[in-house]
């Protein structure tokens, strides 16, 4: 049994409801490898780039999955997803990531379609096609929330308020090394339910990085049987 501080209350729970460790998505699509962060201890293998994000896509397209190479691949696949995951580097850097969420949405029977993201692009003005996309196809958006990734506690909760005044479903990624520095990031966010929380373990070794059943269209427009990440990553 564990015991959970929410706010003024104190409560005990069984270990299994607490939050789920089978985020196992059956494909992976890596949109790009750029990210405007470098968090400290980050696998992802990528180029760090921020402002505007059309001008970065000019200026390093092979970063970018273009949308014939997603569609091409999705149309190719021996195997149907069931479920599937955005990711990068930080997907929304890509110019044309609510174009990517269609054609997922429409080309596969997938109904578990997750954007895995940092959340800050939350913040900006200029996400309104992004939003939409997310509601229309119904994408669940994974927030990294932990010590790697900085974001505030109260950023988080004005982030999950606005997902949730738009209808569009979330969960909460905590990545740590440790059960104890897991539980310790799960209690500074009790206003977050159980069952949108994933507690994922951090990979140190490369078989210990997630291995989706399909495998991962990656960027380059190639489908790979593995993440690309610094830990995996050979010359
Ligand atoms: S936001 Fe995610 S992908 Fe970007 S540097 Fe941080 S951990 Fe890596």
């Amino acid at each position: 049994m564990l015991e959970i501080n929410l706010g003024s209350q104190s409560r005990t729970y069984s270990p299994a409801p607490l939050y789920q460790t089978d985020f196992a998505p059956d494909l992976v699509i890596e949109v790009t490898s750029i990210c405007d962060r470098a968090c400290h201890g980050c696998y992802a293998n990528n180029i760090l780039a921020k402002g505007d994000k059309a001008t970065v896509a000019k200026k390093f397209p092979q970063l970018f999955l273009k949308l014939s190479d997603l569609t091409s691949n999705l149309h190719a696949l021996e195997t149907s997803p069931a479920s599937l995951s955005f990711r990068g580097g930080e997907p929304t850097r890509h110019p044309e990531l609510h174009r990517i969420l269609e054609i997922a949405s429409s080309s596969t029977p997938s109904k578990k379609n997750y954007l895995e993201t940092h959340g800050r692009w939350l913040f900006n003005d200029d996400n309104k096609d992004l939003l939409d996309a997310i509601a229309k196809t119904g994408t669940i958006v994974k927030i990294s929330h932990d010590s790697m990734h900085e974001l505030s506690t109260e950023d988080l909760k004005k982030i999950t308020d606005l997902l949730i005044s738009k209808d569009i479903e979330f969960l909460i990624a905590i990545t740590e090394n440790s059960y104890n520095e897991f539980l310790k990031c799960r209690n500074d966010i009790a206003f977050v339910q159980n069952e949108k929380i994933v507690f994922q373990q951090k990979a140190q070794f490369d078989h210990e990085l997630l291995k989706p059943k399909i495998g991962v269209i990656s960027c380059d427009g190639t489908l790979k049987k593995t993440l690309n990440s610094k830990i995996g990553f050979k010359k």
